[in-house]
Protein backbone atom coordinates (compact mmCIF):
# COMPACT_ATOMS: atom_id res chain seq x y z
CA UNK A 1 0.00 0.00 0.00
CA UNK A 2 1.66 3.58 -1.26
CA UNK A 3 1.76 5.94 1.95
CA UNK A 4 0.89 9.14 0.35
CA UNK A 5 -0.80 8.04 -3.11
CA UNK A 6 -3.97 6.93 -1.12
CA UNK A 7 -4.41 10.24 -0.16
CA UNK A 8 -6.98 12.94 -1.96
CA UNK A 9 -5.03 15.58 -4.63
CA UNK A 10 -6.32 18.33 -2.18
CA UNK A 11 -4.52 16.64 0.73
CA UNK A 12 -1.26 15.27 -1.42
CA UNK A 13 -1.64 19.58 -2.94
CA UNK A 14 -0.98 20.72 0.82
CA UNK A 15 1.83 18.36 1.20
CA UNK A 16 4.00 19.42 -1.71
CA UNK A 17 3.16 22.51 -1.15
CA UNK A 18 4.39 22.81 2.71
CA UNK A 19 7.20 20.58 1.06
CA UNK A 20 6.53 17.65 3.42
CA UNK A 21 7.22 15.74 0.48
CA UNK A 22 8.54 15.91 -3.03
CA UNK A 23 7.54 14.65 -6.51
CA UNK A 24 10.19 12.60 -6.69
CA UNK A 25 8.91 10.66 -3.26
CA UNK A 26 5.60 10.49 -4.64
CA UNK A 27 6.35 8.87 -7.87
CA UNK A 28 8.09 6.48 -6.04
CA UNK A 29 5.72 5.77 -3.71
CA UNK A 30 3.19 5.01 -6.56
CA UNK A 31 5.60 2.94 -8.08
CA UNK A 32 6.49 0.62 -5.48
CA UNK A 33 2.91 -0.23 -4.78
CA UNK A 34 2.10 -0.23 -8.42
CA UNK A 35 5.13 -3.06 -8.84
CA UNK A 36 3.04 -4.95 -6.08
CA UNK A 37 -0.32 -5.39 -8.04
CA UNK A 38 -2.81 -7.92 -7.35
CA UNK A 39 -5.46 -7.10 -9.77
CA UNK A 40 -3.73 -6.75 -13.47
CA UNK A 41 -4.03 -2.78 -13.83
CA UNK A 42 -1.41 -1.88 -16.42
CA UNK A 43 -0.86 -2.64 -19.95
CA UNK A 44 2.27 -0.71 -19.92
CA UNK A 45 4.15 1.69 -17.26
CA UNK A 46 6.43 4.66 -18.32
CA UNK A 47 8.17 5.26 -14.83
CA UNK A 48 11.52 6.51 -16.11
CA UNK A 49 10.03 9.13 -18.11
CA UNK A 50 7.57 9.93 -14.91
CA UNK A 51 11.12 10.23 -12.60
CA UNK A 52 12.50 12.23 -15.02
CA UNK A 53 9.57 14.89 -14.92
CA UNK A 54 9.27 14.46 -11.04
CA UNK A 55 13.27 15.39 -10.89
CA UNK A 56 12.57 18.46 -12.73
CA UNK A 57 9.52 20.03 -9.63
CA UNK A 58 11.71 21.71 -7.02
CA UNK A 59 8.67 23.52 -5.98
CA UNK A 60 5.05 23.60 -6.13
CA UNK A 61 2.62 26.72 -5.64
CA UNK A 62 -0.35 27.08 -4.38
CA UNK A 63 -1.84 27.88 -7.31
CA UNK A 64 -0.31 24.98 -9.07
CA UNK A 65 -3.19 22.15 -7.46
CA UNK A 66 -1.96 19.17 -9.46
CA UNK A 67 1.54 19.96 -9.92
CA UNK A 68 4.06 17.19 -8.75
CA UNK A 69 1.22 14.19 -8.52
CA UNK A 70 0.92 11.03 -10.28
CA UNK A 71 -1.67 9.86 -12.58
CA UNK A 72 -2.53 6.53 -14.13
CA UNK A 73 -4.58 6.58 -18.21
CA UNK A 74 -6.74 4.24 -19.41
CA UNK A 75 -4.89 2.45 -22.79
CA UNK A 76 -6.73 4.54 -24.98
CA UNK A 77 -5.43 7.93 -25.07
CA UNK A 78 -2.56 8.60 -27.61
CA UNK A 79 0.43 9.11 -25.73
CA UNK A 80 3.18 10.44 -27.47
CA UNK A 81 5.82 7.85 -27.75
CA UNK A 82 4.62 5.11 -25.80
CA UNK A 83 2.71 1.96 -26.74
CA UNK A 84 -0.77 2.90 -26.50
CA UNK A 85 -2.78 -0.81 -27.73
CA UNK A 86 -6.75 0.03 -26.05
CA UNK A 87 -6.23 -3.17 -24.85
CA UNK A 88 -6.67 -5.14 -28.48
CA UNK A 89 -4.15 -6.70 -30.46
CA UNK A 90 -5.38 -5.20 -33.38
CA UNK A 91 -2.75 -1.84 -31.95
CA UNK A 92 -0.24 -4.19 -30.96
CA UNK A 93 2.92 -2.00 -31.18
CA UNK A 94 1.30 0.95 -32.00
CA UNK A 95 3.08 4.34 -30.49
CA UNK A 96 1.08 7.30 -31.35
CA UNK A 97 2.77 10.40 -32.08
CA UNK A 98 1.04 12.82 -31.13
CA UNK A 99 -0.61 13.52 -26.90
CA UNK A 100 -4.69 13.56 -26.62
CA UNK A 101 -5.36 17.11 -25.75
CA UNK A 102 -6.41 15.84 -21.73
CA UNK A 103 -2.57 14.48 -21.57
CA UNK A 104 -1.10 17.49 -23.11
CA UNK A 105 -3.21 19.86 -20.21
CA UNK A 106 -2.82 17.43 -17.49
CA UNK A 107 1.15 17.95 -18.21
CA UNK A 108 1.48 21.96 -18.33
CA UNK A 109 -0.33 21.45 -14.91
CA UNK A 110 2.61 19.58 -13.84
CA UNK A 111 0.61 16.14 -12.99
CA UNK A 112 2.89 13.24 -13.87
CA UNK A 113 1.60 9.93 -15.94
CA UNK A 114 2.97 6.67 -14.59
CA UNK A 115 0.78 3.82 -16.41
CA UNK A 116 -1.59 3.15 -18.98
CA UNK A 117 -4.16 1.24 -17.31
CA UNK A 118 -6.02 -1.97 -18.70
CA UNK A 119 -9.48 -2.28 -19.84
CA UNK A 120 -12.11 -3.81 -22.38
CA UNK A 121 -10.68 -4.18 -25.60
CA UNK A 122 -11.39 -1.15 -27.48
CA UNK A 123 -13.37 -0.27 -24.57
CA UNK A 124 -16.35 -2.58 -25.81
CA UNK A 125 -17.12 -4.21 -22.61
CA UNK A 126 -17.76 -3.97 -19.06
CA UNK A 127 -15.84 -6.94 -17.52
CA UNK A 128 -12.22 -5.65 -17.91
CA UNK A 129 -11.13 -8.26 -20.39
CA UNK A 130 -8.05 -6.89 -22.04
CA UNK A 131 -5.74 -8.71 -24.94
CA UNK A 132 -3.87 -10.08 -21.69
CA UNK A 133 -6.19 -11.03 -18.77
CA UNK A 134 -8.69 -10.25 -16.52
CA UNK A 135 -8.64 -7.37 -14.36
CA UNK A 136 -9.93 -8.57 -10.77
CA UNK A 137 -11.76 -6.53 -7.81
CA UNK A 138 -9.55 -5.68 -5.09
CA UNK A 139 -12.43 -6.25 -2.98
CA UNK A 140 -13.00 -9.88 -3.91
CA UNK A 141 -10.32 -11.26 -6.41
CA UNK A 142 -12.58 -14.13 -7.55
CA UNK A 143 -14.76 -11.24 -8.57
CA UNK A 144 -14.51 -9.08 -11.86
CA UNK A 145 -13.56 -5.03 -11.21
CA UNK A 146 -16.34 -3.81 -14.05
CA UNK A 147 -15.49 -1.65 -16.94
CA UNK A 148 -14.21 -0.65 -18.99
CA UNK A 149 -12.31 1.53 -17.18
CA UNK A 150 -11.27 -1.46 -15.34
CA UNK A 151 -7.60 -0.81 -14.58
CA UNK A 152 -8.24 2.58 -13.93
CA UNK A 153 -10.59 1.99 -10.83
CA UNK A 154 -9.20 -0.55 -9.47
CA UNK A 155 -5.54 1.02 -9.46
CA UNK A 156 -7.38 3.82 -7.63
CA UNK A 157 -9.03 1.78 -5.83
CA UNK A 158 -6.01 0.37 -3.99
CA UNK A 159 -4.23 3.09 -2.92
CA UNK A 160 -1.56 3.33 -6.24
CA UNK A 161 -2.45 6.90 -7.60
CA UNK A 162 -5.32 9.41 -6.39
CA UNK A 163 -6.51 10.43 -9.97
CA UNK A 164 -7.46 7.91 -13.28
CA UNK A 165 -8.65 9.30 -16.30
CA UNK A 166 -10.91 7.25 -18.34
CA UNK A 167 -13.87 6.59 -20.92
CA UNK A 168 -17.00 6.05 -20.74
CA UNK A 169 -19.77 5.66 -23.51
CA UNK A 170 -22.46 3.56 -21.88
CA UNK A 171 -21.61 3.44 -18.33
CA UNK A 172 -17.71 2.68 -18.05
CA UNK A 173 -16.30 4.97 -15.36
CA UNK A 174 -19.70 4.81 -13.37
CA UNK A 175 -20.06 0.95 -13.04
CA UNK A 176 -16.27 -0.02 -12.06
CA UNK A 177 -16.54 2.91 -9.74
CA UNK A 178 -19.51 1.34 -7.87
CA UNK A 179 -18.10 -1.74 -7.68
CA UNK A 180 -14.90 -0.53 -6.27
CA UNK A 181 -16.00 2.48 -3.80
CA UNK A 182 -14.59 5.06 -5.50
CA UNK A 183 -16.09 8.27 -7.13
CA UNK A 184 -16.56 8.03 -11.17
CA UNK A 185 -17.49 11.58 -13.23
CA UNK A 186 -19.11 11.34 -16.65
CA UNK A 187 -19.13 15.44 -17.97
CA UNK A 188 -21.43 16.56 -20.01
CA UNK A 189 -21.01 15.49 -23.75
CA UNK A 190 -18.67 17.93 -25.04
CA UNK A 191 -17.20 19.51 -22.00
CA UNK A 192 -14.13 17.54 -21.96
CA UNK A 193 -12.03 17.89 -25.25
CA UNK A 194 -11.74 13.78 -26.84
CA UNK A 195 -9.03 14.81 -29.30
CA UNK A 196 -6.43 11.94 -29.10
CA UNK A 197 -9.39 9.16 -27.02
CA UNK A 198 -9.45 6.22 -29.12
CA UNK A 199 -13.53 6.39 -30.40
CA UNK A 200 -15.44 3.90 -29.62
CA UNK A 201 -19.10 5.48 -30.67
CA UNK A 202 -18.17 9.14 -30.63
CA UNK A 203 -22.14 10.07 -30.16
CA UNK A 204 -21.73 8.43 -27.20
CA UNK A 205 -18.01 8.60 -25.54
CA UNK A 206 -17.03 11.03 -22.97
CA UNK A 207 -13.40 11.39 -21.96
CA UNK A 208 -14.42 10.54 -17.86
CA UNK A 209 -12.32 10.05 -14.39
CA UNK A 210 -12.25 8.32 -10.88
CA UNK A 211 -11.06 10.54 -7.59
CA UNK A 212 -11.21 9.67 -4.37
CA UNK A 213 -13.78 12.14 -3.29
CA UNK A 214 -16.21 14.37 -4.83
CA UNK A 215 -14.72 17.59 -4.09
CA UNK A 216 -11.25 16.24 -6.07
CA UNK A 217 -13.32 15.30 -8.87
CA UNK A 218 -14.97 18.93 -8.94
CA UNK A 219 -11.46 20.16 -9.13
CA UNK A 220 -10.34 18.14 -11.63
CA UNK A 221 -13.17 19.20 -14.23
CA UNK A 222 -12.50 22.54 -13.93
CA UNK A 223 -9.40 21.76 -15.29
CA UNK A 224 -10.30 19.34 -17.53
CA UNK A 225 -12.97 20.91 -18.95
CA UNK A 226 -11.81 23.58 -21.22
CA UNK A 227 -12.52 24.11 -25.29
CA UNK A 228 -10.52 22.61 -27.76
CA UNK A 229 -10.91 23.48 -31.67
CA UNK A 230 -9.49 20.51 -32.64
CA UNK A 231 -12.81 18.29 -31.33
CA UNK A 232 -15.04 19.28 -33.21
CA UNK A 233 -17.75 18.14 -31.29
CA UNK A 234 -16.21 20.22 -28.01
CA UNK A 235 -18.62 22.08 -26.88
CA UNK A 236 -18.48 26.46 -26.56
CA UNK A 237 -20.89 26.32 -23.60
CA UNK A 238 -18.57 27.95 -20.94
CA UNK A 239 -16.70 26.52 -18.82
CA UNK A 240 -16.85 27.10 -14.46
CA UNK A 241 -15.21 26.34 -11.38
CA UNK A 242 -17.17 23.54 -10.63
CA UNK A 243 -15.60 23.44 -7.03
CA UNK A 244 -17.53 26.43 -6.02
CA UNK A 245 -21.11 24.70 -6.46
CA UNK A 246 -19.72 22.74 -3.31
CA UNK A 247 -17.55 25.61 -1.73
CA UNK A 248 -20.55 28.12 -1.91
CA UNK A 249 -23.30 25.71 -1.29
CA UNK A 250 -25.17 26.19 -4.21
CA UNK A 251 -27.89 23.85 -4.57
CA UNK A 252 -31.01 22.43 -6.43
CA UNK A 253 -33.34 20.97 -4.05
CA UNK A 254 -35.63 18.64 -6.60
CA UNK A 255 -34.60 14.82 -6.40
CA UNK A 256 -36.45 12.36 -8.66
CA UNK A 257 -36.47 8.43 -8.79
CA UNK A 258 -37.78 6.21 -11.43
CA UNK A 259 -40.99 4.08 -9.89
CA UNK A 260 -39.75 1.36 -11.89
CA UNK A 261 -36.46 1.42 -10.52
CA UNK A 262 -37.43 1.19 -7.18
CA UNK A 263 -40.23 -1.45 -8.03
CA UNK A 264 -37.47 -3.64 -9.23
CA UNK A 265 -34.77 -3.56 -6.53
CA UNK A 266 -34.50 -7.20 -5.85
CA UNK A 267 -32.45 -6.80 -3.01
CA UNK A 268 -34.03 -5.57 0.07
CA UNK A 269 -30.86 -4.19 1.87
CA UNK A 270 -30.36 -2.12 -1.15
CA UNK A 271 -33.78 -0.71 -1.18
CA UNK A 272 -34.15 -0.09 2.26
CA UNK A 273 -30.89 1.83 2.00
CA UNK A 274 -31.94 3.99 -1.23
CA UNK A 275 -34.94 4.93 0.51
CA UNK A 276 -33.47 6.04 4.16
CA UNK A 277 -31.00 7.99 2.07
CA UNK A 278 -33.99 9.77 0.52
CA UNK A 279 -35.21 10.36 3.35
CA UNK A 280 -32.42 11.76 5.28
CA UNK A 281 -32.54 14.02 1.75
CA UNK A 282 -35.55 15.19 2.29
CA UNK A 283 -34.91 15.61 6.21
CA UNK A 284 -32.73 17.95 5.08
CA UNK A 285 -34.61 19.99 2.44
CA UNK A 286 -34.55 18.60 -0.98
CA UNK A 287 -37.91 17.45 -2.25
CA UNK A 288 -38.69 13.95 -3.40
CA UNK A 289 -40.15 13.00 -6.47
CA UNK A 290 -41.29 9.77 -7.75
CA UNK A 291 -41.19 9.55 -11.57
CA UNK A 292 -43.18 6.92 -14.04
CA UNK A 293 -40.79 7.01 -17.29
CA UNK A 294 -42.86 3.77 -18.76
CA UNK A 295 -41.14 0.56 -18.23
CA UNK A 296 -41.35 -0.51 -22.46
CA UNK A 297 -39.26 2.86 -22.95
CA UNK A 298 -36.78 1.57 -20.30
CA UNK A 299 -36.37 -1.83 -21.66
CA UNK A 300 -35.80 -0.51 -25.08
CA UNK A 301 -32.11 1.24 -23.52
CA UNK A 302 -30.52 -1.37 -24.18
CA UNK A 303 -31.22 -2.36 -27.76
CA UNK A 304 -30.84 1.02 -28.42
CA UNK A 305 -27.10 1.31 -27.23
CA UNK A 306 -26.44 -1.67 -28.44
CA UNK A 307 -27.09 -0.99 -32.11
CA UNK A 308 -25.99 2.61 -32.22
CA UNK A 309 -22.99 2.07 -30.82
CA UNK A 310 -21.98 -1.29 -32.70
CA UNK A 311 -23.10 1.09 -35.89
CA UNK A 312 -20.91 3.79 -34.79
CA UNK A 313 -18.26 1.41 -33.59
CA UNK A 314 -17.84 -0.10 -36.80
CA UNK A 315 -17.05 2.64 -39.08
CA UNK A 316 -14.70 4.10 -36.85
CA UNK A 317 -12.64 1.05 -36.22
CA UNK A 318 -12.58 0.56 -40.15
CA UNK A 319 -9.36 2.73 -39.69
CA UNK A 320 -7.96 -0.40 -37.86
CA UNK A 321 -6.28 -2.52 -40.93
CA UNK A 322 -3.56 -3.93 -39.66
CA UNK A 323 -1.34 -2.22 -42.14
CA UNK A 324 1.13 -0.32 -40.18
CA UNK A 325 0.85 -1.77 -37.21
CA UNK A 326 -0.93 -4.55 -35.58
CA UNK A 327 -0.48 -8.33 -35.33
CA UNK A 328 1.38 -8.32 -38.83
CA UNK A 329 0.91 -11.77 -39.23
CA UNK A 330 -0.02 -12.20 -42.94
CA UNK A 331 3.11 -11.92 -44.51
CA UNK A 332 2.13 -14.39 -47.51
CA UNK A 333 -1.09 -12.43 -48.34
CA UNK A 334 -1.17 -11.91 -52.30
CA UNK A 335 -2.60 -8.08 -51.86
CA UNK A 336 -4.19 -5.46 -49.28
CA UNK A 337 -7.43 -6.84 -48.54
CA UNK A 338 -6.14 -10.18 -47.99
CA UNK A 339 -3.66 -9.03 -46.14
CA UNK A 340 -6.29 -6.76 -43.83
CA UNK A 341 -8.58 -9.70 -43.15
CA UNK A 342 -6.02 -11.81 -42.35
CA UNK A 343 -4.90 -8.95 -39.65
CA UNK A 344 -8.53 -8.42 -38.55
CA UNK A 345 -9.12 -11.72 -38.11
CA UNK A 346 -6.32 -12.37 -35.78
CA UNK A 347 -6.49 -8.57 -34.42
CA UNK A 348 -9.73 -8.82 -32.86
CA UNK A 349 -11.41 -11.03 -30.20
CA UNK A 350 -14.67 -12.89 -30.92
CA UNK A 351 -16.56 -10.53 -28.92
CA UNK A 352 -14.87 -7.53 -31.05
CA UNK A 353 -15.97 -9.23 -33.79
CA UNK A 354 -19.87 -9.86 -32.86
CA UNK A 355 -20.04 -6.14 -31.92
CA UNK A 356 -18.93 -5.35 -35.62
CA UNK A 357 -21.70 -8.23 -37.34
CA UNK A 358 -24.15 -6.47 -35.25
CA UNK A 359 -23.03 -3.21 -37.03
CA UNK A 360 -22.62 -3.89 -40.10
CA UNK A 361 -26.80 -5.86 -39.82
CA UNK A 362 -27.55 -2.59 -38.67
CA UNK A 363 -26.49 -0.69 -41.09
CA UNK A 364 -27.55 -3.02 -44.39
CA UNK A 365 -29.65 -1.41 -46.50
CA UNK A 366 -32.58 -4.43 -46.15
CA UNK A 367 -32.01 -3.69 -42.24
CA UNK A 368 -31.26 -0.56 -41.49
CA UNK A 369 -35.02 1.03 -41.45
CA UNK A 370 -35.63 -1.79 -38.94
CA UNK A 371 -32.44 -1.31 -36.77
CA UNK A 372 -30.27 1.65 -36.97
CA UNK A 373 -32.91 4.50 -38.47
CA UNK A 374 -35.50 2.69 -36.00
CA UNK A 375 -32.96 2.84 -32.58
CA UNK A 376 -32.55 6.54 -33.71
CA UNK A 377 -35.64 7.38 -33.20
CA UNK A 378 -36.14 5.20 -29.65
CA UNK A 379 -32.62 7.21 -28.58
CA UNK A 380 -34.86 10.45 -29.52
CA UNK A 381 -37.74 8.92 -27.31
CA UNK A 382 -35.94 8.19 -24.38
CA UNK A 383 -34.55 11.86 -24.49
CA UNK A 384 -37.22 13.20 -24.78
CA UNK A 385 -39.05 11.36 -21.67
CA UNK A 386 -35.69 12.54 -19.78
CA UNK A 387 -37.04 15.84 -20.96
CA UNK A 388 -40.33 15.57 -19.26
CA UNK A 389 -38.51 13.91 -16.32
CA UNK A 390 -35.84 17.16 -15.54
CA UNK A 391 -39.64 19.44 -15.92
CA UNK A 392 -40.29 18.18 -12.53
CA UNK A 393 -36.63 17.46 -11.20
CA UNK A 394 -33.16 18.50 -11.47
CA UNK A 395 -31.39 15.34 -10.84
CA UNK A 396 -32.29 11.78 -11.29
CA UNK A 397 -30.95 9.54 -8.52
CA UNK A 398 -30.82 5.65 -8.12
CA UNK A 399 -27.88 3.35 -7.03
CA UNK A 400 -25.06 2.66 -9.70
CA UNK A 401 -25.62 -0.85 -9.43
CA UNK A 402 -28.31 -3.52 -8.21
CA UNK A 403 -25.92 -6.70 -7.22
CA UNK A 404 -22.00 -7.81 -6.64
CA UNK A 405 -19.83 -7.90 -10.13
CA UNK A 406 -19.73 -11.05 -11.47
CA UNK A 407 -17.66 -13.95 -10.48
CA UNK A 408 -15.01 -14.38 -12.82
CA UNK A 409 -15.61 -17.93 -13.13
CA UNK A 410 -19.05 -17.38 -14.36
CA UNK A 411 -18.10 -14.88 -16.79
CA UNK A 412 -19.79 -15.32 -20.22
CA UNK A 413 -18.14 -13.23 -23.38
CA UNK A 414 -21.12 -13.27 -25.10
CA UNK A 415 -22.77 -10.14 -26.35
CA UNK A 416 -25.88 -10.21 -23.69
CA UNK A 417 -29.50 -10.09 -24.84
CA UNK A 418 -30.71 -9.36 -21.50
CA UNK A 419 -33.01 -6.01 -22.07
CA UNK A 420 -33.67 -5.75 -18.30
CA UNK A 421 -33.77 -2.30 -17.85
CA UNK A 422 -32.15 -2.26 -14.30
CA UNK A 423 -28.67 -2.98 -15.41
CA UNK A 424 -28.33 -0.46 -18.27
CA UNK A 425 -30.11 2.43 -16.76
CA UNK A 426 -26.81 4.27 -16.61
CA UNK A 427 -26.87 4.50 -19.86
CA UNK A 428 -29.51 6.90 -20.31
CA UNK A 429 -26.80 9.59 -19.65
CA UNK A 430 -24.85 8.71 -22.51
CA UNK A 431 -27.79 8.56 -24.81
CA UNK A 432 -28.76 12.50 -23.31
CA UNK A 433 -25.04 13.26 -23.38
CA UNK A 434 -25.87 14.71 -19.36
CA UNK A 435 -23.68 14.66 -16.49
CA UNK A 436 -23.43 11.78 -14.10
CA UNK A 437 -21.78 10.69 -10.81
CA UNK A 438 -21.23 8.13 -9.27
CA UNK A 439 -19.81 7.88 -5.75
CA UNK A 440 -19.25 5.39 -2.81
CA UNK A 441 -23.21 4.37 -0.93
CA UNK A 442 -22.89 1.02 0.75
CA UNK A 443 -21.94 -2.25 1.28
CA UNK A 444 -23.43 -5.50 0.43
CA UNK A 445 -21.42 -8.11 1.98
CA UNK A 446 -18.22 -7.58 1.76
CA UNK A 447 -18.80 -5.57 -2.09
CA UNK A 448 -19.45 -2.03 -2.39
CA UNK A 449 -21.99 -0.29 -4.47
CA UNK A 450 -22.28 3.26 -4.95
CA UNK A 451 -24.62 5.95 -5.77
CA UNK A 452 -25.46 7.82 -9.25
CA UNK A 453 -26.15 11.28 -9.81
CA UNK A 454 -27.53 12.34 -13.25
CA UNK A 455 -28.76 15.93 -14.40
CA UNK A 456 -29.39 17.81 -17.23
CA UNK A 457 -26.75 19.44 -19.37
CA UNK A 458 -24.29 21.91 -18.24
CA UNK A 459 -25.53 21.70 -14.52
CA UNK A 460 -22.21 19.30 -13.77
CA UNK A 461 -21.56 21.87 -10.41
CA UNK A 462 -25.01 20.90 -9.27
CA UNK A 463 -24.07 17.72 -9.80
CA UNK A 464 -21.13 17.61 -7.90
CA UNK A 465 -23.25 19.37 -4.85
CA UNK A 466 -25.14 17.08 -4.58
CA UNK A 467 -22.57 14.48 -4.64
CA UNK A 468 -21.07 16.77 -1.15
CA UNK A 469 -24.08 16.34 0.14
CA UNK A 470 -24.57 12.66 -0.21
CA UNK A 471 -20.94 11.84 0.84
CA UNK A 472 -21.29 14.17 4.12
CA UNK A 473 -24.72 11.31 4.84
CA UNK A 474 -22.77 8.17 4.11
CA UNK A 475 -19.40 9.85 5.53
CA UNK A 476 -18.18 7.22 2.84
CA UNK A 477 -15.07 8.50 1.40
CA UNK A 478 -11.46 8.00 0.60
CA UNK A 479 -11.91 4.93 0.92
CA UNK A 480 -8.98 2.53 -0.13
CA UNK A 481 -8.78 -1.26 0.34
CA UNK A 482 -6.23 -3.32 1.42
CA UNK A 483 -5.77 -7.29 -0.78
CA UNK A 484 -4.63 -9.71 1.77
CA UNK A 485 -1.82 -11.83 -0.11
N1 LIG B 1 -20.55 -1.86 -21.00
C1 LIG B 1 -20.91 -1.04 -22.11
C2 LIG B 1 -20.58 -1.77 -23.38
O1 LIG B 1 -20.22 -2.90 -23.30
C3 LIG B 1 -20.28 0.29 -21.99
C4 LIG B 1 -18.89 0.44 -22.51
C5 LIG B 1 -18.32 1.83 -22.34
O2 LIG B 1 -18.91 2.70 -21.70
N2 LIG B 1 -17.16 2.06 -22.95
O3 LIG B 1 -20.65 -1.26 -24.47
Amino acid sequence: MSKYNKLPLTTLHSLLVNKEVSASQLVEDAISSMKEDPCFCFEVTCFEKARKQASKITEVKKEEFLKGIPFVCKDNFSHKGVKTTASSKILEDYVPLFDASVLQKLKKEGMILLAHTTMDELAMGGKGVSKNGITRNPYDLERIVGGSSSGSAASLALGMIPFALGSDTGDSIRLPASYTQTVGFKPTYGLISRYGLFPFAPSLDCVSYLTRNVLDASYMLSTLAFYDEKDFTCSHHKREKYQDYILQGRKKKRIGYLKEMLDNISSNTIREQFVSLLSVLEKRGYEIHSFSFGKELLENIYPCYMILSSAEALSNDATLDGIRFGPNRAKDARNYIEYMKKNRSIGFSSHIKKRFLLGSLSLDKNYRSTLFDYESKVRRLLVNRMEEFYQENDFLLMPSSFSAPEKIEDLNLNISSDRNFMNHLLTLANLGGYPSLTLPFMKEGNMPLGINITAPLYQDGYVFSLGQEIEDITKIKDCVVEVAR
